[in-house]
């Protein structure tokens, strides 16, 4: 069989598709996220934060005991995520924790931390992690000996200080 004509079906994989969706039409930014606020990659946050900070705050890690800035800090003033700058506890919440990591029985608002299950390790506990930009804080604990009967462990690391001197 000879085939006199070669038939050629061209397909054209090339969608000459210019739609593209207009941003007038993104309504959602007003829809309540139970994600984060501030969306960073980790490349950003790599840059932004010492390796350190990115460590612990990225990555869940942990500062060693008693190691941190904050563990005896006892100066007033304003706690802030280490990350994200947003305001996460007040002096006044703080208590020497005995624990080797600075310690407090509230947050400064409520919102300002999301509590998580945490399984690593081998023990459940709850993560505690920034809610304006997720980055991990440490973890809080149902043994503070306050009113609260709450003992949010946090890593130095995690934390920014603004002293009242400052305002
Ligand atoms: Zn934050």
């Amino acid at each position: 069989m000879k085939l006199l004509v070669l038939s050629f079906i061209t397909i054209s994989l090339l969608s000459c598709s210019q739609s593209k969706l207009k941003e007038t039409n993104m309504e959602n930014s007003n829809l309540k996220h139970t994600s984060v606020n501030v969306q960073k990659s980790e490349e950003e946050w790599k840059k932004e934060l010492t390796s350190e900070q990115y460590y612990v705050m990225r990555e869940a890690g942990t500062e060693r005991p008693f190691s941190g800035e904050y563990n005896m800090h006892f100066e007033k003033g304003i706690y802030t995520c280490g990350a994200c700058s947003e305001p996460l506890f007040t002096s006044e919440s703080k208590f020497d924790g005995h624990c080797g990591w600075p310690s407090f029985d509230k947050e400064i608002a409520e919102g300002k931390i999301i509590e998580k299950k945490d399984t690593s390790h081998g023990m459940i506990r709850t993560e505690i992690v920034c809610a304006n930009c997720g980055s991990h804080l440490g973890h809080v604990f149902d043994d503070g000996p306050t009113d609260t009967g709450l003992r949010y462990c946090v890593n130095s690391l995690s934390l920014g200080f603004e002293g009242d001197s400052i305002k």
